[in-house]
């Protein structure tokens, strides 16, 4: 998933380029795959990291510090807590077209029981004070990890594309709110504003290493939904709440 996310986003950069596209990635194809056999162990673990450390919409202050920290290693110039925990990089690369990238940032909550080494054990209090446990269930944890390495692909390759990118890593996209405050806060107005974004999501519907795109609103937010129902022989309502995916 990585490795094909990030030939594809580096692909889309160099159409941006008035060059014949095929003839450039012909060319840049065996460095982009050289560079991710590299890099891929030390993403994988980035990955996890983020799996591991999982953090409710609104809560996402060590994701986007950490993300904030992966683009400035990566040579971007950076400004985080952006309309919230909003991450914001810039790299520039002399005259061409502006790319924003998009990957979000928040997970779910959920109790995790993949039983997986890196599986989360996060518990948190959710926005209406009850305790729920933390899993990215929506494989933000992946859309985080393939933004940084296509942020350190494209800033390694610079002489390949010419133009600025715009990676951006938005909070809160499961309740809807992290676009709107970013927005709110002057995304395309303190930062150059983009001709093409990119929004980055994995799906697990699809077979490993397949990539569909399509132009336009592709996926949306999830809601929540909580329901009281009193069981025969219960001495109080039980609560509830599930996250839905749409
Ligand atoms: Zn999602």
């Amino acid at each position: 998933m990585i490795r094909v996310s990030m030939i594809c986003l580096c692909a889309f950069s160099q159409t941006a380029w008035a060059q014949p596209l095929p003839q450039r990635l012909a060319a840049v194809k065996p460095v982009i795959e050289q560079r991710l056999d590299a890099e891929l162990p030390d993403l994988v673990a980035l990955y996890k990291h983020f799996h591991s450390h999982a953090e409710l919409s609104l809560q996402e202050e060590q994701t986007g510090l950490r993300l904030a920290k992966e683009l400035r290693r990566a040579g971007f110039e950076v400004t985080e807590r952006f309309g919230g925990h909003g991450v914001v990089g810039v790299l520039k690369n002399g005259a061409g077209p502006t790319i924003l990238v998009r990957a979000d940032m928040d997970a779910l909550p959920i109790v995790e029981e993949t039983g997986l080494a890196y599986a989360s054990k996060v518990r948190t209090r959710d926005a209406d004070g009850r305790e729920v446990g933390v899993m990215h269930a929506c494989g933000h944890d992946v859309n985080v990890a393939c933004l940084v390495g296509t942020a350190r692909m494209l800033s390694g390759l610079d002489k390949h594309w010419r133009g600025t990118l715009v990676f951006i890593g938005q909070p809160a996209e499961e309740i809807g709110a992290g676009a709107r405050a970013m927005l709110d806060a002057g995304l395309f107005t303190k930062f150059p504003r983009p001709e093409y974004g990119l929004a980055l999501h994995c799906d697990g519907r699809y077979p490993h290493g397949t990539v569909n795109w399509r132009a336009g609103r592709c996926r949306r937010t999830s809601i929540r939904w909580t329901s009281s129902s009193a069981a025969r022989g219960a001495t109080a309502p039980r609560r509830t709440s599930r996250s839905i995916r749409s």
